[in-house]
């Protein structure tokens, strides 16, 4: 039997990757755009725990479905842990990428090279409708690059090198990404404690 569970995200590229994870549990994930359409609210909170849950929420309160949920970001040392939560609209517009990315290096222009270290994090929620939840956390850690290199991905990705690593997440394929990144960690994390809730008890 196929349990379905909506992701909480319009965002195409996050839906196949948390299909391909949860596949082998009989689960098909729905995202927003397979859903009767509400208009998801602000997300207000200080942590990206706390946004992951709020989203989830919202979705099963629309829905009445279990929803899963992310929210994430990049926490830069030299910025004592911004833009963060912020990551999104660091700029002042929500989702403008490139606008976010230019005032984050104009930032760092003279902030010394070891100051640079920065992680990107993700947070993952399951909520389901009988009040279950369950939150868990992936990080990439990395430092940030000035110029940025590599045309795949999105958002920080051109300036990021994960640790260990010399290319950018941005001259990384999908998935080589996928294997490493912190939506990647805290995706696979989630599965196996959402199919446990999900699970008839007793
Ligand atoms: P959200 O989690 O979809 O709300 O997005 C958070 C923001 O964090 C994105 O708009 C990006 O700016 C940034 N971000 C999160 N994950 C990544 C990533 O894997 N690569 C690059 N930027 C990211």
């Amino acid at each position: 039997m196929t349990t379905r569970v909506v992701l909480a995200t319009r965002n195409a590229g996050k839906v196949a990757e948390l299909q391909r994870i949860l596949a082998p549990y009989g689960v098909e994930l729905l995202g927003l755009d397979d859903v009767a359409p509400y208009e998801p609210g602000p997300e207000t909170e200080p942590t990206f725990a706390g946004n992951a849950l709020g989203k989830a929420r919202e979705a099963v309160r629309h829905t009445g479905l279990p929803a899963v949920a992310d929210d994430s970001g990049v926490a830069v040392d030299a910025l004592n842990g911004m833009p963060g939560v912020l990551s999104a609209r660091w700029a002042g517009r929500q989702g403008d990428d490139r606008a976010n990315l230019d005032l984050l290096l104009g930032q760092l222009a003279d902030v010394p090279e070891e100051r640079l270290g920065a992680r990107f994090v993700c947070a993952a929620a399951a909520v389901l409708p009988d009040g279950q939840q369950v939150v868990v956390e992936g990080v990439l850690e990395g430092r940030l690059v000035r110029e940025p290199r590599g045309t795949n991905g999105f958002g920080y990705d051109p300036v990021f090198v994960p640790a260990g690593q010399q290319r950018t997440t941005a001259e990384l394929s999908a998935q080589e990404k996928d294997e490493i990144s912190h939506r990647g960690q805290a995706f696979r994390a989630l599965a196996p404690q959402l199919m446990a809730a999900l699970s008839p008890k007793g």
